[in-house]
């Protein structure tokens, strides 16, 4: 194995340390506290998951934390009445609605009424909009987290070919953007695209974010290129054994697939510990991006696109 590991676990720690650290500023300077409002309707396992562990991250932090769990049949006009009371709420600086919602609630709707300014995870069509055009917007968080392991990793971006494995609206396309916006040559691949394996191979920057296990071999990849896995698979592993039940145990796994990758890569990130990581910790630099707009102080260096 011959890549550099990108440890996107030791990463996010550095952007929760600097997150912190401006907090603490922001307190004793201005008497400001970053407030982070994140909805979550109805009880998916995984959503619970995600949401208590951004809640306590937030804490931790030093921002405040301020969760809203609503029954699964809550009414669309019941979600939109608590997100015109946080849009108005001068204490909530960034509000996320957890998704996916449960399907009789709009997503598109719901998060189109989120204030554009406290849109901290970037979907609100505003912000898709000024990122389209290189304007200041909030940045969807777990392309936001790639950007900043790859402007670590590379310095500048600029001129390099960068190939973007999907084109979804929560990281394919706004990765794209954000490439583009450091000057990369950016070309968008999907489940339609042909050869994908040469258009893999011209890459310098792979960004794969499909949702295939292990589906990016190392014979796609140009000696040396950087492979930033945003792909959470969970597949079987026989290897470790059964649970009590007797089902097979398992294990995680990117869109790459890891061993063959990192032998010819010149950079890559692991799944687990890479892009995931990245992702709440960017959730956190959003919140206090929007808190320092709010308040027209200046902006944490290092932490926005
Ligand atoms: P999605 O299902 O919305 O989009 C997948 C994209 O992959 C589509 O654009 C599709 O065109 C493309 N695709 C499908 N099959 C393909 C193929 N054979 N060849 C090329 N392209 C193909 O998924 P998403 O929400 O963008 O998430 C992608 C992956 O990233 C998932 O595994 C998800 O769990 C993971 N993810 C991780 C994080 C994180 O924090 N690390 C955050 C979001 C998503």
């Amino acid at each position: 194995m011959s890549a550099t590991i990108i440890d996107g676990k030791a990463f996010a720690a550095t952007v929760r340390e600097k997150v912190a650290a401006h907090v603490a500023r922001l307190k004793d300077e201005n008497g400001i506290t970053p407030g982070l409002a994140v909805v979550l309707v109805g009880e998916d396992p995984a959503s619970q998951v995600y949401v208590r562990s951004k809640g306590k991250q937030t804490v931790e932090t030093g921002m405040n934390s301020y969760e809203h769990k609503l029954e699964a049949d809550t009414s669309e006009a019941d979600l939109l009445a608590l997100i015109d009371k946080l849009n108005k709420d001068p204490a909530v600086h960034g509000i996320l609605v957890q998704l996916p919602l449960p399907k009789h609630l709009d997503e598109d709707l719901v998060i189109n009424a989120i204030d554009p300014a406290k849109d901290v995870d970037g979907f609100h069509i505003s912000n898709v909009g000024l990122l389209g055009t290189g304007q200041k917007s909030m940045v969807p968080c777990t392309p936001l987290g790639c950007l900043m392991m790859l402007r670590d990793h590379h310095g500048s971006l600029s001129g390099l070919d960068a190939v973007v494995i999907g084109r979804s609206n929560i990281v394919g396309k706004p990765m794209a953007q954000l490439l583009l916006g450091d000057s990369c040559t950016v070309t968008i691949a999907h489940s339609r695209t042909k050869d994908l394996p040469e258009v893999v191979r011209r890459a310098d920057i792979v960004v794969a974010a499909v949702g295939r296990p292990e589906m990016v071999p190392g014979d796609w990849i140009k000696p040396g290129a950087t492979v930033i896995d945003v792909g959470i698979n969970r597949i079987d592993a026989p290897e470790k054994g059964t649970r009590e039940d007797g089902s097979v145990k398992t294990r995680l796994v990117g869109d790459a697939h890891y061993e063959s990758c990192a032998a010819v890569a010149g950079a890559i990130t692991p799944v687990p510990g890479g892009v995931g990581p990245m992702t709440i910790a960017c959730l956190l630099a959003n919140t206090l991006t929007a808190c320092c707009r709010a308040n027209g102080l200046e902006e944490p260096e290092g932490l926005t696109a």
